[in-house]
């Protein structure tokens, strides 16, 4: 008799007759072990947990198993005390958001599914005054250093984050929180909202979806937060040298210091400042190891005293803005790490803090409308969290 190849899901796989309900068992992954090496390891057939793992394969990029991970197996029931059980279905987490798994047909083989997780998801809104840094000041308030260093990256279009951050200067924050079923959090979202008010302005960046998949931030009136180049090459440096006439801190006489130095430590990425081309790449004398930029627009940029380069910025290569080109050092003549960053305008050096860069896109026509929508939306759950944030300090007070 020809059976109906039906998925079935793992739990009702078993079948009258063939004894007690089937048992759920949560094996943890360990260092280095396989699949099929947990799975035997849990006393199920060698020829079930290679066909699991054929199977699962499929959904899933078995070398990718994470130490720690729980599988959640299920063995049918009814077989005698000690007996290798019979593999009925299997569970386990692909990301924060998704489920894989395997059930059993009444053929005997093996299915895969792959399905979201049902994940609970909340938008959070931090707000708080910079004491110390935006960075350690977003992490103290809450927000996951991760996508603080988002936010790092997100104002540094536009702000010289060590300069002109003053104590007192605000920022907010909203991006979505995803919790399990026991409210533990699996994950965060994307940064939807950023504002930091320093000094007389006010920076606001929403993120939107220009086309389907494709995000970017804009600001209040829809122009785009992507600049030519960043203000800051380098996550969460400190200028320790300005553009200008300064003593040279090894030859000690006064000379013109033609770029910017950001003081970090040795190995901290350095990353390209605009879209562009690597004309160069290689020792030059006082400056170290080198690496040289064309953008579009006639501007260059270089980065020197590197400890070394990364991979992927060999002299002719393609690099785009925020791409890691290389690493913080102190090659060639220098003091101690850090990284001295130049930028050029037709092959002469200018001061790269009083350049005024284009911004990147600007919405029109229909797609400033949807932005204008969504920035509403956004503004109304700021409002709404807002509210919601004084009503629990009111409770908090009470107590
Ligand atoms: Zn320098």
């Amino acid at each position: 008799m020809l059976q109906p190849k039906l998925p079935l899901p793992a739990r009702t796989v078993f079948e009258p007759g063939m004894g007690e309900a089937p048992v759920e068992r949560a094996l943890e992954i360990r260092k280095g072990q396989s699949l099929i090496a947990l799975l035997t390891g849990a006393g199920i057939h060698a020829g079930d947990a290679h066909g699991a793992a054929r199977e699962l394969a499929q959904v899933m990029d078995l070398r990718r198993l994470k130490v720690g991970e729980t599988v959640t197996v299920t063995l049918a029931g009814g077989r005698a005390p000690g007996a290798a059980g019979a593999l009925s279905g299997l569970r386990m987490k692909k990301d924060a958001h998704t489920e894989v798994g395997i059930g059993r047909l009444l053929d005997g083989s093996f299915q895969s599914f792959q399905r979201q997780r049902r994940l609970r998801h909340t938008p959070v809104a931090i707000r708080g005054d910079i004491a110390s840094s935006l960075y350690a000041d977003g992490v103290k308030h809450g927000a996951p250093a991760a996508l603080m260093l988002d936010v790092f990256r997100l104002f540094s279009y536009s702000v010289d984050l060590q300069r002109d951050i003053q104590p007192g200067d605000r920022f907010e924050l909203l991006f979505d929180r995803y919790n399990e079923a026991d409210g533990t959090v699996a994950d965060y979202g994307e940064i939807d909202y950023a504002a930091l008010r320093t000094g007389g302005q006010q920076l606001r960046f929403y993120r939107f979806e220009t086309d389907p998949g494709t995000f970017e931030y804009f600001d209040a009136n829809g122009e785009g937060v992507r600049r030519a180049l960043l203000a800051t090459p380098v996550d969460s440096a400190r200028i320790t040298s300005s553009y200008g006439r300064r003593k040279h801190p090894i030859l000690g006489y006064s000379r013109m210091h033609r770029g910017v130095d950001f003081g970090a430590p040795t190995g901290t990425p350095i990353r390209a400042a605009g879209d562009g081309t690597v004309v160069s790449r290689g020792w030059k004398g006082a400056y170290g190891r080198y690496i040289r930029i064309r953008h579009r627009g006639g501007y260059q940029t270089a980065y020197a005293h590197l400890s070394r380069y990364a991979k992927s910025s060999r002299q002719g290569r393609r690099v785009k803005q925020g791409q890691i080109i290389g690493y913080v050092g102190s090659s060639g003549l220098s003091t101690g790490p850090h990284l001295h960053y130049e930028v050029l305008i037709n092959g002469r050096q200018v001061n790269p803090v009083r350049l005024k860069l284009p911004s990147g896109k600007s919405l029109k026509g229909e797609a400033l409308e949807r932005f204008r929508l969504h920035r509403e939306e956004i503004d109304r759950k700021l409002r709404e969290l807002a509210v919601g944030q004084q009503a629990d300090a009111g409770t908090s007070a009470v107590n």
